[in-house]
């Protein structure tokens, strides 16, 4: 049997992945064999993830790209056709969690985190949609939803509205673009230490919330690697439309 999982020939795109899970991602990606365009907004992150990844003997171009910009999108995805040819998956990983209380959110905060982790997300999967479409051929599109698209807790709303919003939106596309091959799914993590929740983890709340996972313990990026390979390859090629949580069992339990 060949390796169901290699992604050799194909070209891959990474929102966010100047840090964290976008990182972690991108490097799998490369080390399956994809050619990996890293878009994000900090360049020099992104130059120094493209010179790890090559010094692994993988192929990487870094972009600067605000994903809330859909001309600076464009651009990424024209920077990746220039250099590797059409964008045949997508990791759709760009997002932002900020705190604070529903009662007195200005609606400044609201609309940055929708704008961010859904308008963008879809902007984004819209684009890359589009060029493949046209390309023909097909293609995968991996979004970043949460366990906090099923579950909630306090302090969170725009960001657990958006994450289900996420959930739902995989679905919707998944429905309309199978026609064109391409097929939409998403990865719900748990609670993984990266930068976007490394202040709150690691106060009183990280240590309940770590207590009440069954498995005892927060994930590592490298929990995602089984299942962003599945959504990503040929190994997966029937599956469209579906959310995977990779949390541990922590929302078994509502928590
Ligand atoms: P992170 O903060 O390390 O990474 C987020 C990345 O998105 C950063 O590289 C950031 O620069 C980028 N980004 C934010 N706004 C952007 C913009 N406008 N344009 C371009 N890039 C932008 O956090 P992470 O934990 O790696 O999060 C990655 C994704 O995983 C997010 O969508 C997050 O919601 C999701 N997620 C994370 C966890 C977790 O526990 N870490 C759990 C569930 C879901």
């Amino acid at each position: 049997m060949t390796d169901r999982f290699d992604l050799s020939g194909k070209v891959a795109l990474v929102t966010g992945a100047s840090s964290g899970l976008g990182k972690r991602f991108a490097t799998v990606l490369a080390a399956s064999g994809a050619q990996v365009v890293l878009a994000a907004r900090r360049a020099e992150r992104l130059e120094e993830l493209a010179a790890s990844i090559a010094a692994e003997g993988g192929e990487a171009l870094a972009v600067a790209c605000d994903v809330t910009d859909r001309k600076s999108v464009a651009a990424a995805f024209e920077a990746a056709e220039a250099r590797f040819g059409t964008v045949r998956l997508l990791v759709n990983n760009a997002g932002i969690a900020p705190g604070g209380a529903a009662i007195d959110m200005p609606e400044d905060a609201w609309r940055s985190v929708i704008s961010t982790n859904l308008d963008a997300a879809f902007s984004v999967a819209q684009e890359a949609a589009q060029r493949m479409a046209k390309a023909g051929g097909g293609g995968a599109i991996v979004n970043l939803a949460s366990i906090l698209g099923f579950t909630v807790i306090k302090g969170v709303a725009p960001y657990a509205a958006s994450k289900a919003a996420i959930v739902h939106l995989t679905r919707a596309l998944a429905l309309e673009w199978a026609r064109y091959d391409i097929r939409v799914n998403a990865i719900a993590p748990g609670w993984i230490e990266t930068e976007i929740n490394a202040d709150f983890l690691s106060g009183a709340a990280g240590d309940a919330i770590r207590k009440a996972n069954p498995m005892r313990r927060f994930g590592e990026p490298a929990d995602l690697d089984g299942a962003l390979l599945l959504l990503s390859s040929e190994a997966g090629r029937y599956i469209t439309g579906t959310t995977i949580a990779v949390d541990g069992g922590q929302s078994l339990s509502g928590s």
